[in-house]
Protein backbone atom coordinates (compact mmCIF):
# COMPACT_ATOMS: atom_id res chain seq x y z
CA UNK A 1 0.00 0.00 0.00
CA UNK A 2 1.37 3.39 -0.91
CA UNK A 3 1.68 6.30 1.86
CA UNK A 4 1.27 8.35 -1.34
CA UNK A 5 -2.49 7.63 -0.83
CA UNK A 6 -5.11 9.65 0.48
CA UNK A 7 -6.59 8.75 3.63
CA UNK A 8 -10.10 7.70 1.56
CA UNK A 9 -8.19 6.00 -0.57
CA UNK A 10 -6.07 3.65 2.52
CA UNK A 11 -9.47 3.32 4.35
CA UNK A 12 -11.08 0.99 1.40
CA UNK A 13 -7.67 -1.07 0.49
CA UNK A 14 -5.75 -0.75 3.42
CA UNK A 15 -4.34 -4.24 4.97
CA UNK A 16 -6.27 -6.29 2.50
CA UNK A 17 -4.56 -9.53 2.31
CA UNK A 18 -6.03 -12.27 -0.54
CA UNK A 19 -6.26 -16.02 -0.40
CA UNK A 20 -5.58 -18.22 -3.27
CA UNK A 21 -9.16 -17.36 -4.47
CA UNK A 22 -8.05 -13.31 -4.85
CA UNK A 23 -11.66 -12.42 -3.61
CA UNK A 24 -12.77 -8.41 -4.12
CA UNK A 25 -13.80 -8.14 -0.46
CA UNK A 26 -11.83 -9.30 2.56
CA UNK A 27 -12.27 -12.84 3.70
CA UNK A 28 -14.16 -13.38 6.78
CA UNK A 29 -11.39 -16.41 8.85
CA UNK A 30 -13.39 -18.08 11.24
CA UNK A 31 -10.87 -20.25 12.33
CA UNK A 32 -9.27 -21.44 15.65
CA UNK A 33 -5.88 -22.43 14.55
CA UNK A 34 -3.81 -22.83 11.61
CA UNK A 35 -2.15 -25.95 9.97
CA UNK A 36 1.61 -26.53 9.17
CA UNK A 37 3.12 -28.08 6.39
CA UNK A 38 5.58 -29.96 8.54
CA UNK A 39 6.74 -29.97 12.59
CA UNK A 40 9.60 -27.72 11.62
CA UNK A 41 7.14 -25.19 9.88
CA UNK A 42 5.23 -25.86 13.66
CA UNK A 43 8.55 -24.98 15.27
CA UNK A 44 9.92 -22.07 13.93
CA UNK A 45 6.63 -20.25 14.06
CA UNK A 46 6.53 -21.05 17.72
CA UNK A 47 10.13 -20.19 18.03
CA UNK A 48 9.10 -16.09 16.01
CA UNK A 49 11.26 -17.39 13.32
CA UNK A 50 9.02 -17.67 10.40
CA UNK A 51 5.84 -15.68 9.68
CA UNK A 52 2.06 -17.07 10.15
CA UNK A 53 -0.70 -17.69 12.56
CA UNK A 54 -0.61 -20.40 15.51
CA UNK A 55 -3.92 -19.12 17.27
CA UNK A 56 -6.51 -17.07 17.01
CA UNK A 57 -6.18 -15.88 20.83
CA UNK A 58 -2.64 -14.48 19.07
CA UNK A 59 -3.56 -13.22 15.95
CA UNK A 60 -5.54 -14.03 13.11
CA UNK A 61 -5.93 -12.80 9.42
CA UNK A 62 -9.25 -10.94 9.72
CA UNK A 63 -8.27 -9.40 12.73
CA UNK A 64 -4.90 -8.06 11.14
CA UNK A 65 -6.63 -6.65 8.60
CA UNK A 66 -8.45 -4.80 11.00
CA UNK A 67 -5.44 -3.49 12.89
CA UNK A 68 -3.30 -2.84 9.56
CA UNK A 69 -6.41 -0.27 8.20
CA UNK A 70 -7.14 1.43 11.78
CA UNK A 71 -3.47 1.94 11.94
CA UNK A 72 -3.21 3.92 8.52
CA UNK A 73 -6.38 5.61 9.89
CA UNK A 74 -4.51 6.99 12.96
CA UNK A 75 -1.31 7.15 11.74
CA UNK A 76 0.04 4.55 14.26
CA UNK A 77 2.99 2.07 13.74
CA UNK A 78 0.85 -0.67 15.52
CA UNK A 79 -3.00 -1.51 16.47
CA UNK A 80 -3.90 -4.41 18.15
CA UNK A 81 -8.22 -5.22 18.31
CA UNK A 82 -9.89 -6.09 21.18
CA UNK A 83 -13.05 -7.44 21.96
CA UNK A 84 -14.77 -4.32 23.13
CA UNK A 85 -13.59 -0.55 24.21
CA UNK A 86 -13.50 -1.45 27.61
CA UNK A 87 -11.34 -4.63 26.94
CA UNK A 88 -8.81 -1.91 25.28
CA UNK A 89 -8.68 0.76 27.90
CA UNK A 90 -8.51 -2.33 30.84
CA UNK A 91 -5.38 -3.99 28.64
CA UNK A 92 -4.00 -0.94 28.00
CA UNK A 93 -3.74 0.50 31.58
CA UNK A 94 -2.62 -2.97 32.79
CA UNK A 95 0.06 -3.01 30.23
CA UNK A 96 1.57 0.47 31.03
CA UNK A 97 1.51 -0.18 35.04
CA UNK A 98 2.20 -2.21 37.82
CA UNK A 99 1.53 -2.17 41.94
CA UNK A 100 3.42 1.00 43.32
CA UNK A 101 2.44 2.99 40.50
CA UNK A 102 0.82 5.72 39.93
CA UNK A 103 -2.15 7.08 37.30
CA UNK A 104 -3.28 10.55 36.93
CA UNK A 105 -6.49 10.66 35.15
CA UNK A 106 -9.51 12.94 34.53
CA UNK A 107 -12.51 12.52 36.37
CA UNK A 108 -14.43 12.85 33.47
CA UNK A 109 -14.98 9.73 32.41
CA UNK A 110 -16.91 7.15 30.69
CA UNK A 111 -18.49 5.13 33.50
CA UNK A 112 -16.79 1.92 32.82
CA UNK A 113 -13.02 3.57 32.61
CA UNK A 114 -13.23 5.29 35.56
CA UNK A 115 -14.24 2.10 37.67
CA UNK A 116 -11.17 0.97 36.37
CA UNK A 117 -9.16 3.60 37.42
CA UNK A 118 -10.82 4.17 39.99
CA UNK A 119 -11.73 0.78 41.52
CA UNK A 120 -10.20 -1.57 39.47
CA UNK A 121 -6.47 -0.66 39.41
CA UNK A 122 -5.91 0.37 43.02
CA UNK A 123 -6.75 -3.44 43.98
CA UNK A 124 -3.86 -4.04 42.79
CA UNK A 125 -1.67 -1.52 44.26
CA UNK A 126 -1.97 1.27 41.46
CA UNK A 127 -2.64 4.72 43.30
CA UNK A 128 -5.25 6.63 41.08
CA UNK A 129 -5.60 10.97 41.38
CA UNK A 130 -8.95 12.02 39.84
CA UNK A 131 -8.42 15.69 38.22
CA UNK A 132 -10.87 18.08 36.54
CA UNK A 133 -9.74 17.41 32.84
CA UNK A 134 -9.82 21.17 32.11
CA UNK A 135 -7.84 22.34 34.37
CA UNK A 136 -3.99 21.83 32.98
CA UNK A 137 -3.01 23.42 36.58
CA UNK A 138 -4.12 20.61 38.42
CA UNK A 139 -2.52 17.64 36.07
CA UNK A 140 0.23 19.35 36.77
CA UNK A 141 -0.16 19.36 40.67
CA UNK A 142 -1.73 15.72 41.03
CA UNK A 143 1.96 14.42 39.44
CA UNK A 144 4.02 12.20 41.49
CA UNK A 145 7.73 10.42 41.35
CA UNK A 146 5.78 7.22 40.79
CA UNK A 147 3.52 8.70 38.21
CA UNK A 148 3.60 6.21 34.96
CA UNK A 149 0.20 7.16 33.05
CA UNK A 150 -1.83 10.27 32.29
CA UNK A 151 -5.51 9.06 30.98
CA UNK A 152 -8.31 11.04 29.94
CA UNK A 153 -11.34 11.16 27.09
CA UNK A 154 -12.02 14.36 25.06
CA UNK A 155 -14.70 15.57 24.25
CA UNK A 156 -16.05 14.11 27.75
CA UNK A 157 -19.22 12.15 27.71
CA UNK A 158 -22.04 13.54 28.36
CA UNK A 159 -21.11 17.72 28.63
CA UNK A 160 -18.30 17.13 25.75
CA UNK A 161 -15.76 19.46 28.00
CA UNK A 162 -12.48 18.95 26.05
CA UNK A 163 -8.75 18.03 27.98
CA UNK A 164 -5.73 19.60 26.10
CA UNK A 165 -4.22 17.15 24.93
CA UNK A 166 -0.82 18.92 24.35
CA UNK A 167 -0.97 20.48 27.29
CA UNK A 168 -1.02 17.40 29.22
CA UNK A 169 1.48 15.81 27.01
CA UNK A 170 3.89 18.80 27.96
CA UNK A 171 3.35 17.93 31.77
CA UNK A 172 4.19 14.53 31.02
CA UNK A 173 7.85 15.78 29.85
CA UNK A 174 8.57 18.61 32.44
CA UNK A 175 7.30 16.37 35.09
CA UNK A 176 7.26 12.55 34.37
CA UNK A 177 8.97 11.55 31.31
CA UNK A 178 8.73 8.36 30.47
CA UNK A 179 5.29 8.16 31.63
CA UNK A 180 2.31 7.14 29.02
CA UNK A 181 -0.09 9.62 28.48
CA UNK A 182 -3.15 7.38 27.13
CA UNK A 183 -6.23 9.06 25.37
CA UNK A 184 -9.71 7.17 24.80
CA UNK A 185 -10.88 8.94 21.37
CA UNK A 186 -13.78 7.75 21.30
CA UNK A 187 -16.17 11.08 21.37
CA UNK A 188 -13.93 12.93 18.81
CA UNK A 189 -13.19 9.74 16.39
CA UNK A 190 -10.08 9.12 14.66
CA UNK A 191 -11.52 11.98 11.70
CA UNK A 192 -11.43 14.42 13.90
CA UNK A 193 -8.52 14.46 16.41
CA UNK A 194 -5.17 12.88 16.64
CA UNK A 195 -3.62 12.10 19.90
CA UNK A 196 -0.54 10.57 19.06
CA UNK A 197 0.21 13.92 16.81
CA UNK A 198 -0.48 16.24 20.01
CA UNK A 199 2.30 14.00 21.88
CA UNK A 200 0.02 10.86 23.09
CA UNK A 201 1.56 7.38 23.27
CA UNK A 202 -1.63 5.35 22.70
CA UNK A 203 -4.84 5.92 22.16
CA UNK A 204 -7.83 3.44 22.90
CA UNK A 205 -11.20 2.87 20.58
CA UNK A 206 -14.54 1.75 21.09
CA UNK A 207 -14.69 0.33 18.27
CA UNK A 208 -18.13 -0.36 18.84
CA UNK A 209 -19.45 3.29 18.59
CA UNK A 210 -18.58 5.32 14.94
CA UNK A 211 -16.08 2.60 14.11
CA UNK A 212 -18.82 0.74 13.39
CA UNK A 213 -21.16 3.10 12.58
CA UNK A 214 -24.33 1.15 11.98
CA UNK A 215 -24.82 -0.16 16.16
CA UNK A 216 -23.76 -4.57 15.00
CA UNK A 217 -20.62 -5.41 16.96
CA UNK A 218 -18.45 -4.45 20.08
CA UNK A 219 -14.57 -4.14 19.14
CA UNK A 220 -12.44 -2.02 20.65
CA UNK A 221 -8.35 -0.85 19.08
CA UNK A 222 -5.24 -0.02 21.00
CA UNK A 223 -2.86 2.19 19.24
CA UNK A 224 0.54 3.12 19.30
CA UNK A 225 4.61 2.64 18.93
CA UNK A 226 5.27 -0.82 17.62
CA UNK A 227 7.89 -1.70 20.43
CA UNK A 228 5.78 -0.17 23.39
CA UNK A 229 2.91 -2.90 21.54
CA UNK A 230 5.46 -5.54 20.86
CA UNK A 231 7.57 -5.14 24.35
CA UNK A 232 4.50 -4.59 26.83
CA UNK A 233 0.87 -4.90 25.20
CA UNK A 234 1.48 -8.24 23.01
CA UNK A 235 2.09 -10.50 26.41
CA UNK A 236 -1.15 -8.99 28.50
CA UNK A 237 -3.40 -9.64 25.39
CA UNK A 238 -2.22 -13.19 24.79
CA UNK A 239 -2.09 -14.33 27.86
CA UNK A 240 -5.47 -12.71 29.04
CA UNK A 241 -7.17 -13.76 26.04
CA UNK A 242 -9.58 -10.10 25.08
CA UNK A 243 -9.38 -11.46 21.84
CA UNK A 244 -11.35 -9.63 18.64
CA UNK A 245 -13.86 -11.99 17.09
CA UNK A 246 -12.96 -12.75 13.01
CA UNK A 247 -16.66 -11.89 12.92
CA UNK A 248 -16.30 -8.33 14.52
CA UNK A 249 -13.30 -7.33 13.14
CA UNK A 250 -14.60 -8.21 9.84
CA UNK A 251 -17.58 -5.93 10.36
CA UNK A 252 -15.46 -3.13 11.56
CA UNK A 253 -12.94 -3.28 9.09
CA UNK A 254 -15.67 -3.02 6.17
CA UNK A 255 -16.88 0.05 8.10
CA UNK A 256 -13.70 1.53 7.62
CA UNK A 257 -14.23 1.70 4.34
CA UNK A 258 -17.24 4.21 4.85
CA UNK A 259 -15.89 6.27 7.66
CA UNK A 260 -14.96 9.39 6.59
CA UNK A 261 -18.29 9.35 4.37
CA UNK A 262 -20.05 9.50 7.33
CA UNK A 263 -18.75 10.98 9.62
CA UNK A 264 -18.86 13.86 7.87
CA UNK A 265 -22.03 13.86 6.71
CA UNK A 266 -23.01 13.19 10.80
CA UNK A 267 -21.04 15.80 11.83
CA UNK A 268 -22.57 18.56 9.54
CA UNK A 269 -25.92 17.13 10.57
CA UNK A 270 -24.96 17.85 13.78
CA UNK A 271 -23.46 20.91 13.44
CA UNK A 272 -27.05 22.24 11.66
CA UNK A 273 -29.28 20.40 14.73
CA UNK A 274 -26.81 22.28 17.16
CA UNK A 275 -27.77 25.55 15.76
CA UNK A 276 -31.41 24.98 15.30
CA UNK A 277 -31.68 23.77 19.12
CA UNK A 278 -30.04 27.15 20.03
CA UNK A 279 -32.04 29.56 18.89
CA UNK A 280 -35.15 27.46 20.53
CA UNK A 281 -37.30 29.39 23.09
CA UNK A 282 -37.71 25.68 25.24
CA UNK A 283 -33.23 25.34 24.89
CA UNK A 284 -31.49 26.80 27.69
CA UNK A 285 -28.03 25.77 26.27
CA UNK A 286 -26.69 23.93 23.81
CA UNK A 287 -22.87 22.20 23.91
CA UNK A 288 -20.66 21.46 20.84
CA UNK A 289 -17.44 21.80 20.01
CA UNK A 290 -18.07 23.26 16.65
CA UNK A 291 -19.90 26.45 18.02
CA UNK A 292 -18.25 29.51 18.58
CA UNK A 293 -20.23 29.38 22.16
CA UNK A 294 -18.73 26.56 23.30
CA UNK A 295 -16.70 26.98 26.53
CA UNK A 296 -13.78 26.06 25.47
CA UNK A 297 -13.78 27.05 21.18
CA UNK A 298 -10.35 28.19 20.98
CA UNK A 299 -8.79 24.82 22.34
CA UNK A 300 -11.44 22.73 19.91
CA UNK A 301 -10.26 24.50 16.90
CA UNK A 302 -6.41 24.13 17.91
CA UNK A 303 -7.02 20.57 19.07
CA UNK A 304 -9.79 18.78 16.48
CA UNK A 305 -10.16 18.91 12.88
CA UNK A 306 -14.03 18.80 12.98
CA UNK A 307 -16.81 19.54 15.30
CA UNK A 308 -18.31 16.36 16.53
CA UNK A 309 -21.64 13.82 16.08
CA UNK A 310 -22.80 14.52 19.95
CA UNK A 311 -24.35 17.26 21.05
CA UNK A 312 -25.97 17.95 24.46
CA UNK A 313 -28.58 20.62 25.17
CA UNK A 314 -30.20 21.43 27.98
CA UNK A 315 -34.12 22.29 28.27
CA UNK A 316 -35.81 24.51 30.37
CA UNK A 317 -37.99 23.01 33.20
CA UNK A 318 -35.50 20.27 34.47
CA UNK A 319 -35.99 16.53 34.32
CA UNK A 320 -40.08 16.84 33.67
CA UNK A 321 -39.76 18.60 30.77
CA UNK A 322 -36.72 16.72 29.78
CA UNK A 323 -38.90 13.55 29.52
CA UNK A 324 -41.40 15.14 28.37
CA UNK A 325 -39.53 16.41 24.83
CA UNK A 326 -37.59 12.97 24.71
CA UNK A 327 -41.08 11.11 24.91
CA UNK A 328 -42.52 13.12 22.49
CA UNK A 329 -39.91 12.23 19.25
CA UNK A 330 -41.05 10.49 17.13
CA UNK A 331 -37.88 9.60 14.47
CA UNK A 332 -34.91 10.14 17.18
CA UNK A 333 -35.13 6.81 19.32
CA UNK A 334 -34.28 6.95 23.27
CA UNK A 335 -30.94 4.80 23.70
CA UNK A 336 -27.88 5.40 25.63
CA UNK A 337 -25.41 3.84 22.79
CA UNK A 338 -23.75 6.37 20.45
CA UNK A 339 -22.60 6.44 17.17
CA UNK A 340 -24.88 5.19 15.42
CA UNK A 341 -26.68 5.48 11.90
CA UNK A 342 -29.63 6.02 13.93
CA UNK A 343 -29.87 9.48 15.95
CA UNK A 344 -30.61 8.22 19.64
CA UNK A 345 -30.83 10.40 22.48
CA UNK A 346 -30.39 10.20 26.35
CA UNK A 347 -31.16 11.46 29.80
CA UNK A 348 -27.60 11.33 31.06
CA UNK A 349 -28.88 12.29 34.93
CA UNK A 350 -31.35 8.97 35.26
CA UNK A 351 -29.34 6.43 32.95
CA UNK A 352 -25.13 6.86 32.29
CA UNK A 353 -24.12 9.26 34.88
CA UNK A 354 -27.13 8.03 37.35
CA UNK A 355 -24.14 6.59 39.64
CA UNK A 356 -22.90 10.04 40.41
CA UNK A 357 -23.85 11.55 43.53
CA UNK A 358 -26.30 14.88 42.83
CA UNK A 359 -23.25 17.18 43.66
CA UNK A 360 -20.81 15.32 41.44
CA UNK A 361 -23.56 15.58 38.23
CA UNK A 362 -23.66 19.46 39.10
CA UNK A 363 -19.87 19.61 39.18
CA UNK A 364 -19.88 17.94 35.86
CA UNK A 365 -22.50 20.39 34.74
CA UNK A 366 -24.78 17.17 34.46
CA UNK A 367 -28.01 19.60 35.23
CA UNK A 368 -32.00 17.58 35.22
CA UNK A 369 -32.63 19.24 31.95
CA UNK A 370 -29.71 17.88 30.13
CA UNK A 371 -30.09 15.39 26.98
CA UNK A 372 -27.35 14.13 24.67
CA UNK A 373 -27.99 13.59 21.01
CA UNK A 374 -26.03 11.50 19.38
CA UNK A 375 -26.45 12.53 15.38
CA UNK A 376 -27.09 9.34 12.94
CA UNK A 377 -27.80 9.13 9.30
CA UNK A 378 -30.67 10.37 8.52
CA UNK A 379 -31.83 13.93 6.87
CA UNK A 380 -31.03 16.69 8.77
CA UNK A 381 -34.20 18.59 8.04
CA UNK A 382 -36.31 15.73 9.55
CA UNK A 383 -33.76 15.45 12.87
CA UNK A 384 -34.54 19.69 13.12
CA UNK A 385 -38.45 19.15 13.00
CA UNK A 386 -38.64 15.95 15.01
CA UNK A 387 -36.62 17.63 17.54
CA UNK A 388 -38.48 21.18 17.24
CA UNK A 389 -42.04 19.36 17.91
CA UNK A 390 -40.88 17.50 20.70
CA UNK A 391 -39.32 20.53 22.20
CA UNK A 392 -42.31 22.33 21.56
CA UNK A 393 -44.72 20.28 23.31
CA UNK A 394 -42.37 20.06 25.81
CA UNK A 395 -42.67 23.49 26.37
CA UNK A 396 -45.92 24.03 26.12
CA UNK A 397 -46.53 22.00 29.31
CA UNK A 398 -44.29 24.32 31.21
CA UNK A 399 -45.98 27.12 30.53
CA UNK A 400 -48.96 25.29 31.31
CA UNK A 401 -47.72 24.62 35.02
CA UNK A 402 -46.28 27.85 35.41
CA UNK A 403 -50.15 29.55 34.93
C1 LIG B 1 -18.56 3.03 24.80
C2 LIG B 1 -17.34 3.63 25.34
C3 LIG B 1 -16.36 2.84 25.96
C4 LIG B 1 -16.52 1.35 26.14
O1 LIG B 1 -16.64 0.65 24.94
P1 LIG B 1 -17.36 -0.79 24.79
O2 LIG B 1 -17.10 -1.14 23.37
O3 LIG B 1 -18.80 -0.59 25.13
O4 LIG B 1 -16.68 -1.69 25.77
C5 LIG B 1 -15.21 3.47 26.42
N1 LIG B 1 -15.06 4.80 26.31
C6 LIG B 1 -15.98 5.60 25.73
C7 LIG B 1 -15.73 7.06 25.65
C8 LIG B 1 -17.15 5.04 25.23
O5 LIG B 1 -18.07 5.83 24.66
Amino acid sequence: MSDDWALATRLVHEGAMRSQFGETSEAMFLTQGFVYDSAEEAAARFANEAPGFVYSRYGNPTVAMFEQRMAALEGAEACRGTTSGMAAVTAALTAALKAGDHVVAAGELFGGCRYIVETYLPRFGVETTLVEGKDLAAWEAAVKPNTRVFFMETPTNPTLALVDIAGVAAIRDAKAPGAQVVVDNVFATPLWQSPLALGADVVVYSATKHIDGQGRCLAGAILGREAWIKDNLDVILRQTGPALSPFNAWVMLKSLETLPLRIRAQTETAARVADALATHPAVKRVLYPGRADHPQAELAQRQMKGGSTLLAFSVDGGRAAAFRAANALKLVKLSNNLGDAKSLLTHPATTTHKNLTPEAREAAGIDEGLLRLSVGLEDAGDLIADLTRALDAAAMKVRQAGE
